[in-house]
């Protein structure tokens, strides 16, 4: 009898204490590091907790100011966003502003030491954009845009969150709850959550806090930012990333961003020295793009950041988390993308599941695996380009077969995908990994090899006319048509700037259903059934629009099915309007224009 109450006895002190590691009206929320990672968690914790009606208190420390210029306001990286971020946060209803992109990138362009290739992303739309993390290269005169951490901090900030201009110093507990030590006291919060990256001594608080966490094992990369005016950079490097495909040992990802005034050398590979950017800027291939300016020690702004190589151990405990490069992240690409993921991810297990370490196992842990299995194929795939870069017939067949495929329309363009997905971190590397394998995707190549007598061709991205390349998506002209009724569509669409009308045909007639701006939808019926576009969408005034891909959206729907709120509130809007629409209009006959 005694066994049985004492079990039951235990049952409930666990029911408490599980209860009690849960977050509810008035918990409070440290989030140490306010880079991608902090920001974005913060700024969907609150939100998700707005919607449920929960009010928590989320203090965010972040010792930046990310309107600094040079090294002290930036958190030193290639500044690139993703075309599946971007397209991600558009849906989750975050749209960057043009003011933060530097520039739209529609095409990437690779070197190898005898030709040039360039692919362009579908649509030949900007679907990729260029960044500061902070105020921008050391030197700049009258910067006129706005920094991207500083950017997604404020979103935080506007969802609630306060920002505290510390350093967290140590952090200990006080009984079962985390304490943050600062320059004049401490702080109890209920949650912990450290997204400080990897270049901090800070890392190590955090491994003594005894929830068995161990930092990832990092490498150091170099990023050189070199002044050559918009006006060099439009003409000879156009809105193209540039990769060099170069036989140089131990180099994974070498590239120059165009920016606004600047283009930003990212060099990521095996301990990358000083010797070794010496080298690299004076090879020519990449000379040519520096306008004579190679001399990057004198005054350049430069950093020489550590990459993170993967996962941590156990990035998790009770009422404890560790989020973005400080816990998982991709390996080599899309860091920032990773960052997304994963803040999301924590997010939504906090709030719905718990804040036990039994809850992050089961919530936030499975994403962290995901990353951590992709990066194994990626791994391999790396390991495969750096045999590719040191064998000559084999990068000649992998350009001559990437080439053959933009000058041809109608097949498959299996060797320009895998290079698009793999370089600009788009798409999962299990997947590039698994298009590699295709039959077709390796006769191809062989013929490359062995048979294809096609010359080498130093066809670069093509010259530019002098304009705004700032914005993201496809611009269209006031009259033109986005989707046209009737098509096949495998795509919906975010409008970034300008309106639209949604329009129906009807019988010869055309019924204007809507007008939709800035942040609304349209053309997701074809994400969501494979059925012809029910209507036509044509820009009202001149609009710019993003695309985004039905593999993207449903990648990002199985991971995170809150990913679709958003949309369900707008598509539910629309539902009302139409039904307060058929109220007014008292059943008149359906073929009646609106216009
Ligand atoms: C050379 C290089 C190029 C890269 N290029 C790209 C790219 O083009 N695109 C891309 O998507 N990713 C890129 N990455 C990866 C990307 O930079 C990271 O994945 C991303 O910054 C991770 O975000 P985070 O928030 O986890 O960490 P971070 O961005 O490092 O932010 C950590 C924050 O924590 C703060 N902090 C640290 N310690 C403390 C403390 N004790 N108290 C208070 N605050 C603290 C820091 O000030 C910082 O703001 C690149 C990385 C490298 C090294």
């Amino acid at each position: 009898m005694s066994r049985v109450i004492e079990s039951e006895r235990v049952e409930v002190l666990e029911a408490a204490e599980r209860h009690d590691l849960a977050l509810d009206d008035g918990s409070r929320v440290a989030v140490v590091g306010g880079g991608p990672s902090g920001s974005l968690f913060s700024y969907f914790l609150l939100q998700l907790a707005q919607r449920i009606g929960i009010k928590l208190a989320v203090d965010i420390y972040e010792r930046r100011d990310f309107s600094a210029l040079g090294a002290a306001g930036c958190n030193m990286c290639g500044g690139v966003i993703s075309e599946s971020l971007l397209q991600a946060l558009s849906v989750e209803g975050i749209k960057l502003p043009a003011d933060v992109v530097q520039r739209g990138i529609d095409s990437f362009t690779f070197h190898t030491a005898e030709e040039t290739v360039t692919l362009y992303a579908p649509y030949r739309e900007m679907r990729i954009g260029t960044v500061y993390r902070g105020g921008g290269p050391k030197g700049t005169r009258q910067p006129w845009w706005r920094s991207f951490d500083g950017y997604l901090l404020q979103l935080a900030v506007h969802s609630g969150a306060r920002v505290v201009r510390e350093r967290v110093a140590d952090i200990t507990w006080d009984d079962s709850r985390p304490q943050v030590h600062l320059k004049d006291g401490v702080q109890t919060y209920d949650l912990l959550v450290g997204a400080i990256g990897v270049n901090t001594p800070s890392l190590a608080v955090f491994e003594k806090l005894g929830i068995g966490y161990k930092q990832p094992k990092t490498r150091k990369t170099s990023n050189i930012e070199f002044e050559l005016g918009s006006d060099y950079i439009t003409r000879e490097l156009g809105s193209s990333m540039h990769a060099f495909l170069l036989d140089l040992p131990k180099l994974d990802f070498a590239a120059l961003i165009p920016k606004g005034d600047y283009v930003t050398m990212c060099l990521i590979g095996e301990n990358i020295s000083s010797e070794f950017v010496d080298s690299f800027v004076q090879n020519p291939v990449v000379k040519g793009y520096l306008a004579g300016k190679q001399d990057h020690r004198a005054g350049a702004c430069r950093c020489a950041p550590l990459a993170s190589l993967g996962d941590a151990v156990h990035p998790f405990g009770n009422r404890v988390l560790l989020l973005g490069d400080c816990g998982t992240t991709r390996l080599n690409k899309d860091g920032i993308g990773s960052a997304y993921r994963v803040a999301k991810t924590a997010a939504v297990t906090a709030l719905f599941r718990g804040i036990s370490s039994e809850d992050f196992r089961e919530g936030y842990g499975p994403l962290c695996r995901s990353i951590h299995n992709d990066n194994r194929f990626g791994r391999v795939i790396f390991d495969v380009v750096d045999i590719i870069k040191r064998n000559a017939f084999l990068t000649r067949a992998v350009m001559r077969m990437a080439r053959s495929e933009q000058q041809m329309t109608g097949r498959q363009r299996r060797m320009s995908m895998v290079l698009w997905d793999m370089f600009t971190g788009s798409a999962p590397y299990r997947d590039v990994f698994v298009r590699c394998l295709h039959p077709a995707f390796w006769s191809r190549l062989v013929w490359n090899i062995f048979v294809n007598p096609r010359s080498a061709s130093t066809a670069g991205p093509g010259k530019e006319e002098l304009v705004d390349r700032s914005g993201l998506g496809r611009e269209y002209r006031a009259g033109e048509i986005i989707v046209r009724q009737g098509e096949q569509g495998d795509c919906m669409y975010v409008i970034q700037s300008g309106q639209v009308e949604v329009l129906r045909s009807n019988n010869g007639q055309e019924v204007r259903l809507a007008v939709l701006g800035e942040g609304d939808i349209f053309g997701e019926m074809a994400i969501f059934q494979k059925e012809a576009r029910s209507a036509t969408v044509r820009a009202l005034t001149n609009a710019r629009v993003l695309s985004v891909d039905r593999k993207i959206f449903l990648r990002r729907v199985h991971e995170d099915p809150s990913f679709v709120f958003t949309i369900l509130q707008k598509m539910s809007q629309r539902i009302r309007e139409m039904d307060a629409k058929l109220v007014t209009s008292g059943g008149q006959s359906e073929g009646k224009a609106t216009r």
